[in-house]
């Protein structure tokens, strides 16, 4: 029986649903943009910063950000909240070279910037692209300059050169993770001299940026500047019914979920979506899913219902909640498809896929979601005509993986991952099948409308 999902759904919805995302991808390439993005989104369907001053009440749309890395969103439902809240939990990292604190450098009169890699990438994928330098620096006095380069059609890119076949001999001969080290990934950066003769070319360079951007060499120190794929969204295939892009780990997951809360009309259950930073290096830091900031907006909804606070009131209502972790899981690729199993593996247009464990080795690293929390999601995707599928990240012992399950779960909160699945994951350029995407945004609305 087949599992694409095309002939039962509605095409013409789900085509253009992927618009929006599209769009979201353009314009959320960094943790940051995608921060500042999703609160854009979030204040034209009526949230508003949350204030502890003002008491919230059924039907209020609050949002707290947090270091505008990442943000919860909460539509406060009917229902007490301590008899527990719906959450969808989605990171809006993604893998890509970050410059190092000090990145810029001169050789054989060319300026150069070195680059530290985020998250874990095939380093070749990341050569002979353009990139694009995104990012914050933070000058000693507290201001902060934005710096996107890149973006615009006339802009300027970088990119990390390659060698070229003709003198790759040696080069061929290693395996691929000996061939580019972390070290080669080094982004050429200009080449201009001065018109002062006894400045060099980096010399140059420095003189550009205080011009242009009002920072000096030593603030690099304080920034966070980042290389990523300067190319727009696209769709993909002669039907257009694949978008391509970077970044769709895990931003498909914080766009559907996004859109899920945006338009969820008066929720029994408080409902609430949080998109997390740093899930691609270990969701450790003040920003990443471990961050106490979550159990702290959660204190304040209590409190600002409840009109006072405690502990216990907290941990009640984390034992009497449910999650679904939105994030991407591995698609079954026909190029690929030594890594997979064909009966536990998500099918490119087969719908939301959810996995009930992932980690590797054994189940190391994973929650495994409670069979009973699993039987209750799937009545509510069959109750709610949401197409899904299910699936684990590849063969048993062929490697894996992890998501913020586990970190939720360790709250003592009902979690299961649930996710689109990506091909070429990781990869500078992205697929993801539209009719996921769609379903996945069915998926999580109808959870927090449960
Ligand atoms: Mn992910
Ligand atoms: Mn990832």
């Amino acid at each position: 029986m087949s599992k694409n999902i095309w002939n039962d759904i509605e095409k013409t919805k789900t085509m253009e649903f992927s618009k929006g995302y599209i769009k979201y991808l353009d314009l959320s390439k960094t943790e940051r943009l995608c921060t500042k993005y999703s609160i854009k989104l979030a204040k034209e369907a009526g949230f508003i910063e949350y204030d502890k001053n003002i008491k919230l009440k059924e039907g209020d749309k609050v949002y707290l950000v947090n270091r505008d890395k990442s943000v919860i969103f909460a539509h406060i439902g009917k229902d007490d909240i301590l008899n527990g809240i719906n959450i969808v939990a989605s990171h809006i990292d993604s893998p890509r070279l970050d410059l190092k604190p000090n990145p810029l450098y001169e050789d054989l009169e060319l300026a150069m910037v070195k680059t530290h890699y985020y998250g874990g990438i095939k380093k070749y994928q990341w050569t002979s692209i353009p990139l694009s330098l995104i990012g914050t620096v933070v000058k000693q006095n507290g201001e902060k300059i934005d710096v996107s380069i890149g973006e615009g059609e006339d802009e300027s890119v970088f990119t990390v050169t390659d060698l070229l076949p003709h003198l790759a001999a040696d080069q061929m001969k290693k395996t691929m993770s000996e061939a580019f080290t972390g070290e080669d990934l080094n982004a050429l950066f200009g080449s201009l001299p001065s018109d002062n003769e006894e400045e060099s070319v980096k010399d140059n360079i420095i003189k550009l940026i205080k011009e242009k951007y009002d920072f000096e060499e030593e603030d690099f120190v304080s920034a966070e500047l980042m290389l990523v794929p300067a190319f727009k969204a696209k769709n993909v295939g002669l039907d257009s019914s694949f978008v391509g892009a970077y970044g769709q780990d895990d931003r498909v997951c914080a766009y559907t979920s996004l859109k899920a809360i945006l338009d969820l009309k008066n929720p029994d259950k408080t409902s609430v979506c949080y998109l997390a930073d740093k899930e691609e290096i270990g969701s450790m830091g003040s920003t990443g899913t471990k961050s106490r900031f979550f159990e702290t907006f959660i204190a304040h909804l209590i409190k600002s219902q409840k009109g006072d606070y405690n502990e216990l009131y907290l941990k009640d209502t984390f034992a009497n909640s449910k999650c679904l972790s939105c994030d991407v899981t591995v698609g079954y690729d026909p190029n690929y498809k030594s890594v997979c199993e064909a009966n536990n593996s998500a099918y490119m247009g087969a719908g939301i896929c959810i996995c009930k464990y992932t980690g590797a080795r054994g189940k190391s690293g994973t929650s495994d979601a409670n069979a009973e929390f699993v039987a209750e999601v799937r009545k509510i995707f069959n109750k709610n005509n949401v197409k899904w599928q299910i699936a684990e990240l590849g063969k048993v012992d062929q490697g894996g993986g992890g998501t913020v399950a586990q970190y939720i779960a360790n709250l003592n909160i009902e979690t299961l991952d649930c996710g689109v699945p990506i091909l070429s994951m990781h990869a500078p350029f992205e697929i993801a099948s539209k009719a996921d995407i769609y379903m996945g945004y069915l998926a999580y609305k109808a959870f927090m409308e449960n």
